[in-house]
């Protein structure tokens, strides 16, 4: 039934609207400037019909996007466009009206009519391009040593996601940049090491690690990633855990409904944080829940999660715990007798990151390895323009099509003995 009503408005659609351009286009007579703005209207439609209604009509009957990325980014590039030159357009006609009647519709009016048309289109094209804000460019093949995932501003400038991203995407919502998608298994994380910080699969001992599927779960259970310009000073010794930083940014895990993309940009709400110890690193957790998740009006605390999402706390700490374990090493441990803080103690663990990460790439503090390149922060030493962001990317392996195999024994679920 669905596809039927479906069909029938594609059809409605692209008969009504060919007419309308047909009869405009064949009767001289019909060419006014209102008509003009109509055809115009008509051809908006006709671009949504073609482009936006069938992929979206697929995509609704199949779980996930069938297509691939160019068709994704095109359908949403060409909605976007015909829904606002429509009603810019409307706006045209409305303004446009009162004008002819008094004057005589004459060749320039036409002319008049079709530049700002044109006008509407490439202002169209612009607010399209920007509406999206950050945006990813991948380099070699996904799961190879070589893959890297490079971060972009709205201009189409690199960036770096570790230095560059603000920490907050709003008053109280905190941006994060997903490293690992919900599920998945490669541990992908920004290279603080590397110039412009890409996002790149971690290497031990000259191979590709991904994280077992410890029973009962798959892969990573929340989107993983972590928090722009905070960092876990190595040289910092936490009241908390006593122990001092990991030398990263700090960790988010969020635990909203949508599987995020790796490169990805969301604003999150924070709720709580775990205080991880990671072979004597102290390795923060952030809870959070991404700010457009249809349920995050309901999520203010971590007593929410506990709520709403039983079983998800106690789940994350066992997975913390014992993840490493199938690579031979010993469980993680926790400070606070793995008990979960709430919200206000999280945000000023993390304002306290974010406060190390100043010192960081102010160049108060020494990072060592770090690479605090970056084309935003004005009073950072290591700032550079874009141009030499350029050529840090310029030098590298195009993307690649097609992603490396990955090894199957990636798919094997990993069950403890109990002792
Ligand atoms: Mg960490």
């Amino acid at each position: 039934m669905f596809i039927v009503a479906y069909a029938l408005i594609f059809l409605l659609c692209m008969v009504g609207n060919a007419l309308v351009c047909f009869i405009v286009l064949k009767n001289r007579h019909m060419r006014t400037v209102t008509n003009m703005f109509i055809l115009n209207l008509a051809i908006s439609d006709l671009l949504v019909g073609i482009f936006c209604m069938p992929t979206t009509l697929v995509d609704n009957l199949i779980t996930g996007w069938p297509f691939d990325n160019a068709t994704c980014k095109m359908s949403g590039l060409v909605q976007g466009m015909s829904v606002s030159a429509s009603v810019f357009t409307l706006v045209a006609i409305a303004v446009e009206s009162p004008v002819i009647s008094v004057r005589r519709r004459g060749a320039l009016f036409l002319v008049g009519a079709a530049c700002g048309l044109v006008a509407l289109w490439q202002l169209q094209l612009l607010d399209s391009g920007t509406m999206s804000g950050f945006s990813t460019e991948e380099r070699a093949a996904p799961f190879s040593l070589e893959y890297r995932v490079f971060l972009k501003n709205e201009k189409g400038q690199y960036i770096s996601p570790f230095h560059d991203i603000p920490i907050y995407a709003d008053k109280d919502v905190f941006h994060m940049v997903v490293e690992v998608p919900r599920w998945s298994n490669a541990k992908m994380e920004i290279a603080t090491k590397d110039p412009l910080n890409p996002i790149k699969q971690d290497v031990k001992k000259g191979k590709l690690r991904y994280v077992a599927n410890l029973f009962p779960y798959k892969g990573y259970i929340w989107n993983y990633g972590a928090i722009p310009q905070t960092w876990e000073d190595p040289g910092h010794n936490d009241k908390h855990t006593g122990c001092c930083g990991d030398n990263d940014p700090i960790d988010v895990c969020e635990i909203g409904g949508k599987v995020c993309a790796r490169g990805e940009i969301i604003g999150v709400k924070v709720l709580g944080i775990l205080a991880m110890i990671d072979e004597g690193e102290t390795d923060w957790k952030v809870i959070a829940i991404n700010a457009d998740d249809p349920d995050a009006a309901n999520y203010n605390d971590i007593s929410d999660v506990k709520r709403l999402k039983p079983g998800y706390l106690e789940a994350t700490v066992d997975w913390f715990r014992r993840y490493k374990v199938p690579d031979g090493k010993p469980e993680n441990e926790f400070a606070f007798n793995a008990e979960f803080k709430g919200k206000d103690f999280a945000i000023d663990i993390i304002k306290s990151t974010h406060d190390h990460w100043k010192a960081l790439v102010t160049k108060k503090t020494d990072g060592k390895g770090i690479s605090c390149m970056n084309t935003t922060v004005s009073e950072s030493p290591f700032k550079c323009d874009p141009d030499a962001a350029r050529a840090i990317v310029d030098v590298l392996p195009p993307p690649c099509e097609s992603a490396c195999t990955v090894p199957t024994d990636v798919d094997k679920w990993f069950h403890q003995q109990k002792n």
